[in-house]
């Protein structure tokens, strides 16, 4: 349907030319290798030489221990996003589309092959798929420890730009900018140049309209580039990508050609490789082979990213409040959503113990009647696809019977409140010190909170507060128990 698109978008404004479709590359990295390169081309060829027998040699010999010694772990990378852009050309939402695409490209979860869609994966190239076991956060906690959304706008005299690099050993940096039309994205290989960050252009940044790169595997190649994969024909005819289970190839492909597509005397192009240049929608793969390099180029070359702290925070704190704290057996209460964080569409989920009804989806439940005298737990878990979250906060809500008056079932420590009602004075006698004295509101909210260590008389004073019903808590280590106290005044 979109190659229709273009075709007539091309048919009616003939002024496109073929020269100008084709102008824009799907990658320049390639060309910011040959930049380095051109510095001492010599020195460049030797050191790549010598760098890539390290790493074969680690493959060899030290990636076995590697596995064990993970345990099965997987790697997240931190990701901080840097828009020298406008918030509404690319707003928070296509950043978190994007790290989504990259956690299922790179953990073979993507929807295009999920199905089992062999039209799409020749089974040749099916049985050495990988899930890297690689996978990205949005950062939560920035290089001096301070909690962040991960998304950095910058503007400097009004022009989008500026904003400085986060520590190269700890973070992946995308700058996503206006590249001026002449690549969807860049970077340079992990090998060459490890302080360097992924560049991609916001048309071809997340989920897009463009017509053929609109799926957010611009970042996944290049982040594929920045662990050190190089395009699968090795930029050479019939070159050498370094990884055993890619074929070799003669070139890049670009649309989506039909399988098999031989060259250099292969089985067929793996042309639906995420390393190849072919349209979005006709990229779903890495293999095995790759998921190694990429681990050996992150010990060799990134090994702080195997340690940040990064992924650490989150971006999501749950907490809410209730309208009664404390509510008498039969009566009924409301939740209030007090919760903060980045992203939108979160979901939550109440458990309420003892509550009727005793689960719910809203975000803020209203009446949850206690039908039995107690104390309750309430669970809060939200959790948002767009920051992959899941934050949970609980909370007791006391059940009081009405007609006993002001006894709770949890009675554990034994004491008495005189006069009750009370004019605001008030003598509370304990059996024992070393004990805590709250006063509470009836939505919880602490009026006075005092230690007592020897004394077993305590004389209060509430003539400042309002009438109404108010509950005296005595906690010790191991129990709590409430009365409540009725100021008439
Ligand atoms: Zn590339």
């Amino acid at each position: 349907m979109k190659k229709i698109a273009l075709l007539i978008l091309i048919t009616t404004f003939g002024c496109l030319s073929y020269a100008q479709v084709t102008q824009l590359k799907r990658c320049s990295t390639y060309e910011k290798m040959e930049e380095l390169r051109a510095q001492d081309p010599e020195a460049f060829d030797v050191k790549k030489s010598e760098q890539e027998q390290i790493l074969q040699d680690w493959i060899k010999t030290e990636y076995p221990n590697w596995v064990v010694q993970r345990g099965g772990n997987v790697i997240t990378i931190p990701v901080v996003v840097h828009i020298w852009d406008s918030t509404s050309t690319v707003p928070d939402a296509r950043v978190y589309e994007q790290i989504i695409t990259l956690n299922e490209d790179f953990r073979k979860v993507n929807a295009d092959t999920l199905s089992g869609d062999t039209s799409s994966i020749p089974e040749i190239f099916d049985v050495v798929r990988a899930d890297t076991e690689i996978q990205f956060c949005l950062a939560s906690t920035d290089p001096n420890g301070n909690p962040t959304t991960g998304i950095i706008r910058q503007t400097v005299g009004g022009s989008p730009g500026g904003s400085e690099m986060w520590d190269y050993e700890s973070y992946l940096n995308i700058f996503v900018y206006d590249l001026g039309g002449f690549a969807l994205g860049f970077t340079q290989l992990a090998s060459g140049n490890p302080n360097y960050a992924v560049h991609i252009d916001p048309n071809y940044f997340g989920n897009t309209s463009d017509f053929t790169y609109n799926l957010g595997r611009t970042a996944t190649h290049e982040v594929g580039h920045w662990l050190d994969l190089n395009h699968i024909w090795g930029d050479n005819n019939c070159g050498n990508d370094q990884v055993s289970d890619t074929p070799t190839q003669e070139q890049s492909n670009y649309s989506c050609p039909s399988h098999p597509n031989i060259t250099c005397s292969n089985d067929g192009d793996m042309f639906m490789n995420y390393m190849d240049y072919t349209d979005d929608d006709c990229m779903n793969m890495l293999t095995e082979g790759q998921k190694v390099r990429m681990i050996a180029a992150i010990n060799n070359y990134r090994p702080g990213l195997l340690s940040s702290s990064g992924c650490s925070g989150s971006r999501v704190d749950a907490a809410f409040s209730a309208s009664n704290t404390y509510v008498f057996e039969g009566s009924s209460t409301n939740f209030i959503d007090e919760s903060i964080g980045i992203g939108s569409n979160w979901n939550y989920r109440w458990e309420f113990n003892g509550g009727n009804p005793s689960t719910s989806t809203d975000q803020n439940p209203t009446n949850i009647t206690y039908d039995n005298v107690g104390h309750y737990t309430v669970v809060l878990y939200i959790d948002s696809a767009e920051v992959s979250d899941v934050e949970v906060h609980s909370y007791e809500i006391f059940v009081y019977d009405e007609n006993t008056g002001v006894e709770s079932d949890i009675m554990k420590v034994d004491f008495t409140v005189f006069p009750n009602p009370s004019s605001g004075k008030f003598t509370v006698t304990l059996d024992e010190g070393n004990s805590e004295i709250i006063i509470s509101d009836i939505t919880g909210k602490v009026i006075l909170n005092k230690i007592i260590t020897s004394q077993n008389v305590i004389d209060i004073d509430l003539t400042n507060e309002s009438n109404g019903s108010y509950f005296v808590h005595i906690k010790t280590d191991n129990y709590t128990s409430v009365k409540k106290i009725q100021l008439i005044k």
